[in-house]
This record gives C-alpha cells, sequence and structure tokens, in this order.
C-alpha cells in the first residue's frame, strides 16, 4: 500500500489532536485525472503540499496540487496548455464514515480520490486557447483568430446568407 504514491502513513505523526506533518513532494500523475476534453496527463509531474494534521475525529488533508493540463480549445480544436493550482481541504475520519465521508484504511490516507475531485473543479469544463477566441470560419474551418479580415468576398449574395446561416456545420 505505501507503493502508492497518493497514499500517506499518518502513524507518523499519530492521534493526539494537533499533531501534523507537511509535505512537500513532486509526484507523477495518474492515469485519466482532469475531464477528457481537458485533462492531466499520466506520468506528468504534479508539485503536491500537503498538511495532515490530526483533529479530533480523524486526519485533515489540506493542500495545493499543481498541476499542467492539455487539451483543445472548444472553439477552435487548437492545443491549450495550462497549469493550475487544485486547492483542497478533506477530513478523513478515524472510523465511522458515512456515505459521502472519508475514512482512513488502517491508519492509511487515500489522497487520490480527494485529488481527483479537486483537479475537476478547478479545470475549465470547456477550454479555450483565448477568452475572445473567435473559432473557426463556418464555411471553410479558418482559424479566424489567425486571419481577422479572413472573407470568402462576394460569393455569398446576401439575400442568401440567412440560408448560409441555417446550414452551417454543427459544431463539433
Ligand atoms: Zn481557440
Ligand atoms: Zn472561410
Amino acid at each position: 500500500m505505501t507503493s502508492r504514491p497518493f497514499v500517506f502513513d499518518t502513524q507518523v505523526f499519530g492521534r493526539r489532536p494537533g499533531a501534523e506533518k507537511s509535505y512537500d513532494l513532486d509526484l507523477e500523475a495518474p492515469a485519466d485525472l482532469g475531464l477528457p476534453v481537458f485533462g492531466v496527463p499520466e506520468g506528468s509531474p504534479i508539485g503536491l503540499e500537503l498538511r495532515l494534521e490530526a483533529v479530533m475525529d480523524g486526519v485533515l488533508a489540506t493542500g495545493t496540487a499543481s498541476v499542467h493540463a492539455v487539451g483543445e480549445c472548444v472553439r477552435c480544436l487548437r492545443d491549450v496548455e495550462e497549469d493550475f493550482d487544485c486547492d483542497f481541504q478533506e477530513l478523513y475520519l478515524y472510523e465511522d464514515a458515512g456515505e459521502d465521508e472519508l475514512a482512513l484504511e488502517d491508519e492509511y490516507l487515500d489522497l487520490e480520490p480527494v485529488l481527483r475531485d479537486a483537479v475537476v473543479l478547478a479545470l475549465p469544463h470547456n477550454p479555450l486557447c483565448d477568452p475572445d477566441c473567435p473559432g473557426l470560419c463556418p464555411d471553410c474551418g479558418a482559424r479566424l483568430a489567425d486571419d481577422p479580415d479572413h472573407t470568402h468576398g462576394d460569393a455569398i449574395d446576401p439575400r442568401w446568407s440567412a440560408l448560409t446561416h441555417l446550414t452551417e456545420r454543427p459544431e463539433e
């Protein structure tokens, strides 16, 4: 169990309330971290600052995971990469954890579910290369940000433009 990088042994500081231990670790991302459209590549570096503190009922885990996410702009499909700091604070009970609560397992604390939730919360669900990304030309698929004056000239009769609009390709 100790070979899992996001599992921590709480016996090293004990159960006396106030006892604590801090960690500053460089770890590797587990598989499937983040969102399908914007995720943290497996094996990419994660900086983890973590403080584990014994309280009355359990161990409080507080910290920040710094991750590097990659994905595609939802408007123009260009690659997007960005760093995020994902904050979390979660109580792991010594015992009697309910359905939505976490508990230690034989004095070990598995941070991975908390890390996963924190990363999903921190990442934008609709990543953009730029907040003002104009997307793609509906006629030819050109990236409009590269070519702001992009035009197909007068090829489209203005009388038909409303109709053209109706036949625009649906966004993929
Ligand atoms: Zn874009
Ligand atoms: Zn075009």
